[in-house]
């Protein structure tokens, strides 16, 4: 048996769907390589105020399927700072916790890398982000859930949108990152699609909506994210009505419901995977990684790696909206 004898896991950052299934899998792969589990509530401000709890087999037993997560979730000023990790790095000596899994995203893994820079703690991190902004991984944990999501409130938009020959702004979540928006607006057949990666072009915009949409006879749809530089879905709405007072233009921002619900077969399994993954790479004596999916196989991907390099949206399905609205 390896040196480590006690995992800590916790989850931090925004909360995503498919969390849950990934403590599930930490929690049962640990206690499978005969490890005792430990979750830690609240994030790393938990960690530092030692909200910790062993976790049985039966602790996580009927959460596979909830959303959230059931460690809750917290952003810490305090542990932004080496004093806030020192105090983090004493709670998990005091707990004998020899190695952490972080379940977060990019700020979480840049904290991570701290700790284990400063007091040399295992540390092995899972993507969970329903933005799917990680540099080193296809898909985050939560990412297909928060689509699916999207592409359900879309789809009953368009049928009030179709009824009354209404155009609609639909404002769903990425503050630096347009994947949930781009595969909305390809599975909901849009218009247009406004990323923050790319520039509005506000002439291509009225192009493609004077194309497919007539106040009189059709309806249409644009998918904004939230980031998009020209100001979100109402800032785009009021530039557009202004051009055409004739259309009858309306705005609806999904928020906060594209974080919640059960999660998708995707990520129970992805999070299944990962968390097992995760325990396997740090019996290995792996630290400083966060495991991902490239190609449908699992990978190791240095920290440094996932928080320096951007993640940048394809290109062909970036031109796949354009081509299917002609
Ligand atoms: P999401 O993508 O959902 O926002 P995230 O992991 O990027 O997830 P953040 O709020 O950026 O979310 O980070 C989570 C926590 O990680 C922060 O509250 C903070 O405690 C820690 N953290 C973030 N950035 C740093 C940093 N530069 N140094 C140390 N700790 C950090």
């Amino acid at each position: 048996m390896g040196k480590i004898k006690r995992i800590g896991v916790l989850t931090s950052g925004g909360d995503a769907p498919g969390m849950n299934a990934a403590i599930r899998a930490v929690v049962r792969a640990a206690i499978f390589n005969g490890c005792e589990a430990y979750g830690i509530y609240d994030g790393y401000q938990g960690l530092i105020e030692g909200e910790i709890k062993r976790l049985r087999s039966h602790d996580v037993s009927n959460i596979i399927q909830r959303g959230g997560t059931i460690l809750k979730s917290a952003r810490s000023v305090e542990f932004r700072t080496p004093e806030g990790r020192t105090k983090a790095a004493c709670v998990l000596a005091d707990y004998q916790i020899d190695a952490l899994v972080v379940i977060g995203g990019d700020g979480s893994f840049t904290g991570a890398k701290c700790l284990v820079q400063e007091h040399d703690i295992p540390i092995v991190g899972i993507p969970g982000t329903i933005d799917n902004d990680l540099y080193g991984t296809d898909s985050t944990i939560g990412y297909d859930t928060a689509v699916n999501t999207a592409i359900e409130a879309v789809d009953k938009i368009k049928d009030t949108a179709s009824a009354h020959n209404r155009l609609f702004f639909v404002e769903v979540m990425g503050r630096d990152a347009g994947f949930i928006a781009l595969r909305t607006a390809i599975a909901t057949g849009a218009e247009a699609v406004l990323v923050p990666e790319v520039e509005t072009d506000l002439t291509d915009l009225y192009h493609f909506i004077e194309k497919d949409y007539n106040p009189k006879n059709s309806s249409g749809i644009v998918i904004v994210a939230e980031g998009d530089k020209s100001g979100g879905a109402y800032s785009i709405a009021e530039k557009v009505a202004q051009k055409h007072p004739d259309y009858d233009i309306r705005v609806s921002v999904l928020g906060h419901m594209q974080r919640g619900g059960s999660p998708s077969q995707f990520d129970r399994v992805l999070a299944s995977q990962l968390g097992v993954a995760a325990v396997d790479a740090l019996m290995d004596d792996q630290k400083s990684i966060m495991l991902g999916i490239m190609n449908k196989e699992i990978v190791h991907v240095p920290f440094n790696k996932t928080i320096k390099h951007t993640k940048n949206l394809n290109p062909e399905l970036l031109s796949l909206v354009r081509i299917l609205s002609v």
